[in-house]
Order: structure tokens, then sequence, then C-alpha cells
């Protein structure tokens, strides 16, 4: 019998190697290495995690890039802000300002189609959010086990991919909750895994190269692949864009 998940996509037989991308942030570079590596490591399909505009120069770009993909994408804190028109008065005050002249960067459409993104899905046997399953809306991040332990309450597949520190990061639960960094990890029967894919186009965990996750369902094994990227030229676009120059500094620092 053919095996549908809510969502109507078809699972297993065909999703076999999925590349998770997301914190894209509107850096097109990155996001164009991101992608050719991908295909290149026979990726299958693609899933975003959300956060595709919002910091760097090209969020119409990346955001195109990303519809045309035809992908899963779940919403991030970004989309929603660059998506709406309230008040950033609250948020970071150089975040704030990316977004106000996101806001200008993107067309009405682009904009509705950000509203529309929805906060989790399932997609074949895995579930996606872009900070956490408990409070999805109230992007709250995951730095510790500690944080992780609320998520996998409301964890009920097997596997979750997140994003949102731009941090790569593996919360393993079995009869506790670890946390693992490594370069990859295999799925064991019978643990959970609460696993952040890392952040395209701001990585924030002091290595600046790309960061996203293929995700191998014959072999069950995660990947995290880090790329270099021209990271002179997204520099060079935020400063002549006239977003603020520490958003083109802390590139170089991955943070
Ligand atoms: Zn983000």
């Amino acid at each position: 019998m053919a095996s549908f998940l809510h969502g109507a996509r078809p699972v297993l037989l065909f999703l076999m190697r999925v590349a998770l991308f997301g914190d894209i942030h509107a850096n097109l570079e990155a996001l164009e290495v991101v992608v050719a590596d991908a295909r290149e490591q026979g990726c299958t399909d693609f899933v975003c995690l959300g956060d595709v505009v919002g910091y760097n120069a090209n969020p119409a770009e990346c955001l195109d890039i990303v519809r045309s993909m035809n992908c899963p994408v779940v919403k991030g804190n970004h989309d929603e802000d660059a998506a709406g028109d309230h008040s950033l008065d609250s948020m970071n005050p150089t975040a704030a300002n990316a977004l106000m002249w996101t806001r200008q960067q993107l067309t009405e459409e682009q904009r509705e189609w950000l509203r529309k993104l929805r906060m989790v899905r399932q997609v074949s046997d895995f579930t996606i959010v872009h900070s956490t399953l408990d409070q999805p809306a109230n992007w709250n991040y995951v730095t510790n086990r500690f944080d992780a332990m609320s998520n996998f309450s409301y964890q009920f597949t097997q596997v979750c991919f997140h994003g949102h520190t731009h941090v790569p990061r593996v919360y393993v639960k079995d009869s506790k909750v670890q946390e693992v960094s490594a370069d990859s990890v295999v799925i064991e029967p019978g643990s959970k895994y609460f696993i952040n894919a890392g952040s395209v186009g701001q990585p924030r965990d002091g290595d600046w190269r790309a960061c996203y996750a293929i995700y191998d369902q014959e072999s069950k094994l995660v990947v995290f692949r880090r790329l270099e990227y021209d990271i002179a030229k997204t520099q060079q676009k935020i400063l002549d864009a006239g977003l603020p120059e520490m958003l083109a500094a802390r590139l170089a620092d991955g943070r």
C-alpha cells in the first residue's frame, strides 16, 4: 500500500537523501554554493528550515531560489518580521535595521509567500521547525540539553531538524538528553534526535563557512557539510546596500 503522511508527500521510497538547509539570511553566495554541493552529493530532496531573509543583501534572490525549489519550508522569525508591518522597536537595532531594509526589497507578493509559511511540518519520517516544537511561535533558542528537553515532549517523530541558533548541534534523547557536537551522527533505533542543521548564510559557531546537513534515510546517517564561499563579495554587497557594517564583519568571524 502506498504510504502517505500528512501533507500528501510520498515517503521513504522517494525521499532518500535530503539536504536540510536554513538560516540563509539573504546570503546568495553561500546559498548557491550549498545548493550546488547538495546536488553534487546526490541529494534527491531539499528541505528549508526557515530564515530565508534578514541580515544580508540578497533577500529577493534567495527567496526566489528557495521558492523555485518547490520544497518544504518552515517559517523563521526573520521571515515573519520581513513579511509583517509591525514595529521592530523591541528588537536588536542591527537586526531591526536590516529587516526594515529587507521589507523594502521584497514585493508584496514575496512577503505574502513568507507570511503563509507554516511553523511546523512533517516531511517523510521527520519533522521540521525553525526554533522548537513546544512553542514554535515564541522563537525560543535551544542552546543546551535542558532547553532541548521541552522540545522532546512535543516531538512525535524519531528525528526533528531545526535552526535558529545558527550553531550545528545534535541533541539525543534515550534514557536522558545529551548534547553531541560531531561532524556526523547515526540515527539509532530507540533514540530521538533534535538536530540543528546550522546556518547557510551567517554561521555563529566560530566557523565562517556555510553549513547545512544531509540526512541519508537509507544509511540512517546525518552528515554536516561546511563550504567556503565568496565571502568578500557578500560583505561588499552588505556595505554597498548601506546595511550595518557589523553584519559584514561578523560573517568573517562566524559569530
Ligand atoms: Zn536565523
